[in-house]
Order: C-alpha cells, then structure tokens, then sequence
C-alpha cells in the first residue's frame, strides 16, 4: 500500500512552539526506512475542491493573508503564504489516501487529521478541514456516497461535527476528553466524552461500544480513521492515560472492526503533542505498521468488492 506525505513543504514558526512540524519528516522516513510502502508526495488541493467545505470568503481571507487578529488567534499558527500552501498539500493527502483505500482497501495520509477546521473558521492548528473534503471530492466522483469517520485525537473533532451536521450520510463519531479542548463543542453523530486519566480498558471499552452504535447507522461504504497521538499518557496536551500498547490495542480495534465490515478503510494522523517528537513519531509509526501489514495480509476490502456485493 501507498503512503502520502507533504512533508517537505514547511512554515515559518516562532522557536517553542507546539507544533510538532518535525513529526511528518521523521515520520515519513522510519515509514521508508521500515519498507512499509511507497511514500507519495501529495499535491495541492485545488481551491475548487476546498470550496466543496469551506466559505468563499474564508478561502479568500485565507489565500491573501487577510485573517483577522483574532481569527489568527484561534487558529493559533502564524499566517504565512506557506502555512497555507503546506495545509493544501496536507489536504490532498487526505483525498488521496481516500482514493488509494476506495482502489485498493487502504490508504494512509501520514499528515492530515486538522479536525478543527470549520465553513469558515480556523481553529486549534486547523486550516482545512481534510477529512471532510476527501468525503464530498469522493462523493463526487461516485466512489462511495456513506461514510463513517472515526475520530479517535484526544480532541473532538468539532469542525467535522459542524461540518457533517445537516450531511445524513456522513456519520461523525469522536471519542474525546471531556475536559478538554475545545471547550465550545459542535455536536456530533456520537460525541463520546471521556473523564481525564481514563486508562487502556475503560477506553477500549468506550470505543467498541461506540462502534457498536455508530455502524449500524452509519452503514459504511468508507471508514477515514482519525489514530491521533494525543490521548497518549504522555502528551503535553492529552489528559487521558493511555499507553502506546493500548494505542496499538486501539488501531487493532478499528482494523478489526473495518475488516468485518468488508468496507475500505483511510487512516490520518490528526494530533500528537509529546514533548519528545519521537514519541509521537513511534506511535503513528505503530498505527503505520498495523495499516500495513494488515493490508499485507489481504484483509482490505476495496470499494469496488463492497459496493459489487
Ligand atoms: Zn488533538
């Protein structure tokens, strides 16, 4: 299977910042270095396909640097021609990894996951909302019409919430710290809010049960799996306590899951803030590694075998 990346295309960032911009590169190498796949460098996503999810004026205000004071605050990233540049490559990612999991049962985009991302908002990081594109772009192309988005950063995913509200066949699930950012929630499908220090086996329980009431409704033809960092016992900005088995215990959970629905399956990154890159950079490589190998295995199930049955 395929790997997308952008990681060459980087921004301007104050020094101590917590954006882990190194991530995506150290990232991409351990994927190469580990002969997982071959990685893709993901091209920009046109600002057509940006204005299937986002406000005219957004993408305007967005393009020529015109962001106000304090909508540059929420997003909380300096504006800079290659932030913008940087998150169109991301996003492309994202409709790719889609497309690669429509063909051939998996994709992964080893970036994207920017959840946060409204109609007409920046916020948390976020300036496209990813996930959310790949669904109208392969939509549009007929390649799959339901789908179902498993959002499983430490954050909820408001921006997907916002952006799904009214789309009957787009299901949001985000299991998230409840005491945690952002603390003005957009509702989604199934927002799971989990208490700070909530450890392995209360959080893999919450997630096979809120799996068990999503997919029945939901109806999958397509499931985008958000394996955020975050909820790492580690991470500067989790709360959760997780750890990395029980991270591991978790992409296992959605794989199986996905595998016996017989339904594709497109992996992003979404958050990781471990104070230490490397930790974060271990735990999307072992999500990495499980996409992979269970697509090594023969257990993806590509669109055209699911939509044929
Ligand atoms: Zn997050």
């Amino acid at each position: 299977m395929r790997f997308w990346t952008h990681d060459r295309f980087l921004f301007p960032l104050p020094t101590g910042h917590r954006f882990p911009l190194g991530k995506y590169r150290a990232l991409r190498e351990r994927v190469e270095a580990e002969g997982l796949g071959p990685v893709a460098e993901a091209p920009a996503a046109s600002w057509e396909s940006l204005a299937l999810v986002h406000d005219a004026g957004y993408l305007e205000r967005l393009r020529g640097g015109g962001l106000t004071r304090r909508e540059e605050r929420a997003l909380g990233l300096p504006w800079s021609p290659e932030l913008v540049e940087r998150g169109r490559h991301s996003s492309q990612g994202t409709v790719e990894a889609a497309r690669d999991a429509a063909r051939e049962g998996s994709g992964m985009n080893l970036g994207g996951g920017t959840h946060h991302a409204a109609h007409a908002a920046a916020r948390g990081f976020c300036l496209f909302n990813d996930v959310v594109l790949a669904i109208r772009v392969l939509r549009g192309e007929g390649v799959a019409r339901r789908f179902l988005v498993v959002d499983t950063d430490v954050h909820q995913g408001d921006g997907t919430a916002e952006l799904l509200a009214d789309d009957p066949e787009a299901f949001a699930l985000s299991l998230h710290g409840g005491a945690n950012y952002p603390f003005v929630r957009a509702v989604g499908d199934l927002d799971v809010d989990l208490p700070n220090g909530t450890g392995d086996d209360a959080y893999l329980t919450a997630l096979s049960d809120a799996l068990d009431r999503a997919i029945p409704t939901a109806r999958p033809e397509l499931i985008v799996f958000l394996a955020g960092a975050d909820p790492w016992q580690g991470d500067a900005l989790g709360r959760l306590a997780l750890t990395k088995p029980g991270l591991r215990a978790r992409d296992t959970l959605v794989l199986d899951r996905t595998a016996a629905l017989g339904v594709p399956l497109c992996t992003v990154l979404a958050g990781g803030y471990a104070p230490d890159i490397a930790d974060t950079v271990e735990i999307n490589l072992a999500t990495a590694r499980a996409v992979a190998s269970r697509h090594d295995s023969g257990q993806a199930c590509p669109a055209s075998d699911y939509l044929a049955s």
